[in-house]
């Protein structure tokens, strides 16, 4: 297994066996400023999620100004959007009383956590271990594959490559844009990545047709 990019993490193998115990002292919810990603998916979930608790903005766009910051990932534009913190210590927003409030709906990298997924190149996965926060390392013992089965969904690992195997020609092409039509580029990123989604629609099918129309109008701007 090769060694991730990510910091403060550690190969594991499907079969490791993990002690973990959640006291829930909140600490991995603190200090988690432009490091918690809400992903195309979790932004689709989370807005479906909140329209039924009947807290839902106009649209996804003002969910996301609600409760989400976009964060550069290149210089050629490609962003992406993490949770907004609050106060000193950077607390997620959503966060309180050290119980998080949208725990059905609560971003993939807080669900898997302390196991995070990252695509192996193929159509499969390496598994690693977050160590950053080491007090739950205590207690009983869980598998990591019974871990991922329970909270690393299908449709996650569907997203996933997808979203993988998507993102490098779109970065290339947003490279080529000039830069009289970079905003119209951006925009049009925007939607069709994070918000131009129906809530009563599946999201996959949604997902690959928004790359499809992103990749053919990047191509139609560059010329
Ligand atoms: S840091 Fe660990 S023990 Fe504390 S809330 Fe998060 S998962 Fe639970
Ligand atoms: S979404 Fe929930 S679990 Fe994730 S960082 Fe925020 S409060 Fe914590």
């Amino acid at each position: 297994m090769k060694e991730s990019l990510m910091k403060n993490v550690i190969p594991i193998a499907w079969n490791e066996r993990i002690p973990f115990e959640c006291c829930r002292c909140g600490a991995c919810c603190r200090h988690v400023k432009d490091s918690v990603p809400l992903e195309s998916l979790d932004i689709y979930r989370l807005a479906k999620y909140l329209k039924n608790r009947g807290e839902y903005s106009a649209s996804i766009s003002d969910m996301l100004s609600q409760y989400a910051q976009p964060v550069l990932l290149h210089e050629c534009g490609y962003f992406i959007y993490t949770l907004k913190t609050v106060g000193d210590d950077d607390t997620c927003i959503f966060l309180k009383n050290n119980l998080c409030t949208i725990q059905p709906a609560k971003p993939r990298a807080c669900r898997t956590y302390p196991l995070v997924a990252e695509p192996d190149g193929t159509s499969s996965f390496n598994y690693y271990l977050s160590i950053e926060k080491p007090r739950h390392f205590t207690g009983e013992k869980f598998k990591a594959r019974n871990w991922m089965r329970q909270y690393f969904t299908q449709e996650d690992r569907e997203f996933i490559q997808m979203d993988f195997s998507s993102a490098l020609p779109i970065a290339q092409l947003l490279k080529k844009i000039p830069a009289i039509r970079k905003t119209e580029a951006l925009l049009d990123f925007m939607a069709c990545k994070y918000t131009d989604f129906h809530l009563e629609q599946p999201f996959l099918e949604q997902y690959e047709q928004n790359n499809k129309r992103l990749t053919a109008s990047l191509k139609a701007l560059i010329h």
